[in-house]
């Protein structure tokens, strides 16, 4: 997983861009960078592995000063975390150095594509990275073939398979377009421009998520439609290239976990979404009787407005039971089962004294390995909660996601080895409850609009037919 975001034609565009990938930086903590077209008129960039505030510090930002600017955090799926596969990618055209790009998603024809352009093109690649492979198809068309550059962007989007949110600069422009299903969210906003239609491209924002659009004073206006190329140039309002959309696939676990509860993606808003989830678990645990030995808790802090709604609906206590400490990283991602649990111990504390005697909803937004909930509800039933009921705003992840999602391997997900009733048994539960599909019916105003592939295996390309590994994550490698 990782996120975007781009300014358009507005003095120290790169600081506003630092700005957003500070606020999106829950969508990829591995490395960042940026590009930024210099008064001069050409590109230049720079990556490291790191967090925003300790790469993109002022120095570098001064030497990457300039009124268009892209950026990128990253969170490796397919292809190693290494510096090459850092984004963005600059790419010299022929010219020089007049093209950056970065991207969110995955392709999932990337090895017929590369190896195409390789052959065809005699193209030699720099990383194992998508947004390369997508900057090098659009300089394939547009140098090489030397068609005009709106058509270059409209045939790469065509031709490439998965999920991709993407900006470019080229020259002195800025384009911004989406995978015809829009799988990963791309939304656009401006600093300046109150009215409705089509903003002025000069202060113009994107990013993969709008909660750091206030930051930096800019208005949401709307999102890039799924295949929309939209085409920012100076003096030019924003015009829309093309629209080719198929039919939509916004990945629901976005909503589910990823992305930050003050964001609004795929016309909905993040936190409303999780408290109807919340609702929509409540609804179903008519058997748990109320009471005042009843708490209702999050693994925070994904799980926070799940819990807020499960809570509300029940007229249940909604309490904060295990303080989590924010400056332990990810578990999820560490190598090994053992830095996984030493994580999970050091990332969670419950509150003393306050266990004894509950009985304990527990909320967690998904169940992957099973690893975290395990520690956790023992974590819990150690301090003395006398029952432990455990709630999941997702459905059974059952398969990998190759669009994006850094999932395991299809025999690492706990919903392939077990029943419910044995997971239950394994994380030493009293019961256990997941959200089923058509239940987020109640959830999402049109859930046919959503890709559900990891729990229902409805896979919108299917993996077999691109030579997707079904057991290896990312499926590429
Ligand atoms: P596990 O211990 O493997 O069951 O991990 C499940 C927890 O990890 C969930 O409660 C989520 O909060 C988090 N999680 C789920 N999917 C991902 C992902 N793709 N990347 C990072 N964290 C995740």
């Amino acid at each position: 997983m990782c996120g975007v975001a781009g300014v358009f034609g507005v003095q120290h565009a790169e600081a506003q861009v630092a700005e957003i990938l500070f606020a999106i930086q829950h969508r990829g903590q591995e490395s960042c960078g940026i590009a930024t077209r210099n008064p001069r008129g050409n590109i230049t960039s720079y990556k490291a592995m790191g967090l925003v505030k300790n790469v993109l510090v002022e120095e570098v930002l001064a030497r990457n000063a300039g009124d268009v600017s892209i950026g990128h955090v990253r969170y490796p799926t397919a292809g190693s975390s290494d510096i090459a596969n850092s984004q963005p990618h600059a790419i010299d055209l022929a010219e020089g150095p007049h093209m950056a790009i970065c991207s969110n998603g995955d392709i999932i024809n990337y090895g017929e594509m590369r190896g195409w352009l390789e052959r065809e093109a005699g193209f030699t690649f720099k990383s194992d990275n998508d947004a390369e492979l997508i900057g090098r198809l659009i300089a394939y068309h547009h140098v090489v073939q030397r068609e005009p550059i709106e058509d270059a962007i409209r045939k790469t989007q065509q031709e490439l398979k998965g999920a991709f949110a993407t900006l470019v600069i080229l020259r002195d422009r800025m384009f911004a377009f989406r995978d015809p299903h829009g799988i990963r969210p791309l939304v656009m906003g401006h600093l300046d421009f109150q009215g409705d239609g089509a903003p002025p491209s000069e202060g113009t924002v994107f990013a993969s998520e709008c909660c750091g659009f206030g930051i930096i004073g800019a208005r949401r206006l709307r999102e890039v439609a799924p295949g929309e190329i939209l085409c920012l140039s100076r003096g030019q309002p924003v015009t829309t290239v093309s629209v080719v959309p198929k039919r939509k696939r916004h990945c629901v676990f976005e909503l589910i976990y990823f992305s930050r509860p003050d964001s609004e993606a795929f016309g909905e808003r993040v936190y409303d979404v999780r408290e109807k989830i919340g609702a929509c678990l409540a609804a179903k645990d008519a058997d748990i009787p109320g009471g005042d030995d009843l708490v209702v808790m999050p693994v925070p802090d994904s799980s926070n407005f799940v819990a807020l709604g499960y809570a509300a609906a029940k007229g249940a206590r909604f309490s904060m039971g295990l303080l989590r400490n924010h400056y332990v990283g990810r578990t999820f991602i560490k190598p090994s089962q053992k830095s996984r649990d030493e994580g999970v111990r050091q990332k969670f504390n419950p509150l003393p004294g306050f266990f004894p005697g509950k009985r304990v909803v527990l909320v967690d937004d998904s169940i992957v390995r099973g690893t975290s909930l395990r520690k956790i509800v023992r974590m819990v039933k150690t301090a003395g909660a006398r029952e432990v009921h455990v709630r999941i705003g997702s459905p059974r992840v059952i398969g990998s996601c190759y669009y994006g999602i850094d999932t395991p391997t299809r025999n690492e997900l706990i919903a392939n080895r077990m029943s419910v009733a044995e997971t239950a048994d394994y994380l030493t539960a009293d019961s256990l409850r997941y959200m089923e599909i058509p239940d987020f019916d109640r959830v999402l105003a049109s859930r046919d609009d959503f890709c559900f592939a990891c729990f229902d295996l409805d896979y919108i390309y299917p993996p077999e037919q691109f030579g997707l590994k079904t057991n290896v994550p990312g499926g590429r490698e």
